[in-house]
């Protein structure tokens, strides 16, 4: 991969992809499944370095692989062993983002195929001033909150529910001290900046950022690689 050559932006890019992706069957870690014969991790991050705004992407791979995400990725990749959690993974490669850098974005490697002009709209939103952003799409299913037994306890409101996505930007000390303060594990960045009293703002999310979770959401990025 040489496109992360030409990288020239004020944005940093942090790409946890050290999970181990048991919900996509066996097969080793998910950010190195191939998709169309190339792993997702590379799918992720050509499309991020694509992005004009973007200068830099730190990978944290799995702590046994990083030589070969290495290789894979090659130079202006910056590639740290990950974490047992993705938090942690988060945590190592915020350490290792070079200075400089006030804008920072983290991107899940499952969403392989987030496309540019989604860091870019993330991107220009913290550069507009928001502490911290996260792309949402309205949610389509009715949610129920289930008790443990299986018996419904509540229905939500759907409209003012959002599923939320990668990339979420920052600004850098804002990320920094949210990981800081961190005490419990999050499934995501926004949550733990919540946990520290900043206001979060939401920009429009993209449904070509699907994670890629399951064998079927595979299949579907499949399909998704053949569109225009
Ligand atoms: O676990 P989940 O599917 O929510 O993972 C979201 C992202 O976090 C994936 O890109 C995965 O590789 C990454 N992750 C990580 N380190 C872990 C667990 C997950 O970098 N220990």
């Amino acid at each position: 991969m040489t496109t992360q050559q030409s990288m020239r932006g004020d944005v940093a890019v942090l790409v946890p992809a050290a999970g181990q992706g048991i919900r996509l069957g066996p097969g080793g870690p998910k950010a190195l499944r191939l998709l169309r014969g190339e792993p997702l991790l590379v799918h992720a991050v050509r499309r991020v370095a694509a992005a004009p705004s973007v200068g830099c992407v730190v990978v944290a791979a799995p702590p046994d692989e990083v030589a070969m995400v290495c290789q894979l990725l090659g130079p202006g990749v910056l590639v740290v062993p990950g974490g047992a959690t993705r938090q942690a993974s988060v945590a190592a490669a915020l350490a290792a983002a070079p200075a400089g850098y006030e804008i920072v974005l983290v991107h899940d490697a499952a969403r392989a195929l987030a496309p540019p002009v989604l860091v870019e709209r993330v991107a220009a939103a913290v550069r507009e001033g928001h502490p911290a952003v996260i792309p949402a799409l309205p949610v389509v299913d009715t949610i129920k909150h289930i008790h443990p037994t299986g018996e419904v306890m509540t229905t939500l409101d759907r409209s003012v529910l959002r599923a939320v996505q990668t990339p979420q930007g920052f600004q850098r000390s804002v990320l920094e001290a949210a990981h800081a303060a961190a005490v419990d594990d999050h499934t995501d960045d926004a949550g733990l900046a919540e946990k520290i009293g900043v206001a979060v703002w939401t920009v429009p999310g993209e449904e070509s950022a699907l994670k890629i979770t399951r064998p079927f959401d595979l299949a579907v990025a499949e399909l998704l690689l053949d569109r225009p």
